[in-house]
């Protein structure tokens, strides 16, 4: 039995609303359970981002797929949850498919626009008779991701319209954004670019890639101009390791059964569910799930 949706619905209401929901992207059981349990506390909407990395090191999809839908079971989680593959290959979102994800990204940004266009067609038509939405990119997201390296460009508003007219469910489009941590020299968001995409895409949901350490005011302005998905990966992982190395650091682990993995990992954990919240708080999803 699968509680997951499509987040073609959820993203449509964040865009009409003014709001933005976010993609967390998980690694582990502790992760996904942060996430969800917080999405369920707040009831907000969520959508659980799974990279191919993130994937293989899960041991595969079809285990992601297992453990997600075993844990909305078990937690009763009623918020609408989106299991999304992060930046997908052609050969991985057609096995994120197979394996029971209801969302997909193809990332055909590396691509010259022929193909970009060729590929996500070919997926469209997948997505579309069993209900997945579709993410697609164009112009690449600086900084570096499971190793593949962008430069940060802005998206051409016109390549942006092509893709959008295939029939995409939401639309990714490189406006300077990176992934990791932003280095101090960033010339920030082209909001001029953001507003010309809008522009050609009309009423497609925009995602924003590499939400780590974007100031709060550009996310709000980008979320004004048609931003209704943000990604966020790398803080979490940051603040679950600061989480971590001070009960290490503090000898925790080396007191009683302080070595116990449930609770060597239960620091981390609360440091993911507070990250979430604080995200959750600034994107305006906060009881968008009823
Ligand atoms: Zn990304």
């Amino acid at each position: 039995m699968s509680n997951l949706v499509s987040a073609k619905e959820m993203l449509n209401k964040a865009r009409d609303g003014k709001y933005a929901v976010g993609q967390f992207n998980i690694n582990n059981l502790e992760w996904t359970k942060a996430i969800l349990l917080t999405a369920e506390e707040l009831r907000s909407p969520v959508i659980l981002g799974v990279s191919e990395g993130a994937g293989k090191y899960m041991c595969g999809y079809k285990t992601v797929v297992g453990m997600v839908n075993g844990m909305m079971e078990e937690l009763k989680i009623t918020v609408p949850v989106a299991l999304h593959l992060d930046h997908g290959s052609f050969e991985g979102a057609k096995a994120c498919i197979n394996a029971g994800f209801s969302s997909i990204m193809f990332d055909g940004s590396h691509y010259p626009i022929e193909e970009n266009i060729a590929k996500t067609t070919a997926l469209v038509n997948a997505c579309d008779v069993l209900g997945i939405s579709l993410e697609a990119e164009v112009g690449s997201i600086g900084g570096e991701e499971d190793g593949v390296v962008g430069m940060g460009e802005c998206a051409d508003p016109n390549e942006c319209k092509q893709i959008a007219d295939l029939g995409v469910t939401m639309l990714a489009a490189g406006i300077g954004n990176i992934h990791g941590k932003y280095p101090a020299n960033w010339a920030g968001l082209s909001f001029e670019t953001l507003a010309a995409v809008k522009e050609k895409v009309g009423d497609m949901p925009l995602v924003l890639h590499g939400g780590t350490g974007i100031p709060e005011d550009m996310i709000k302005k980008a979320i004004s101009l048609g931003v209704a998905k943000i990604n966020v990966n790398t803080e979490c992982q940051l603040s679950f390791a600061a989480a971590t190395r001070t009960y290490i650091e503090a000898g925790k682990d080396q007191q009683g059964k302080g070595f116990d993995p449930r609770k060597l990992l239960a620091p981390g954990f609360e440091a993911i569910k507070a990250t979430v919240k604080e995200k959750m708080e600034l994107f305006g999803s906060v009881g968008k799930a009823d």
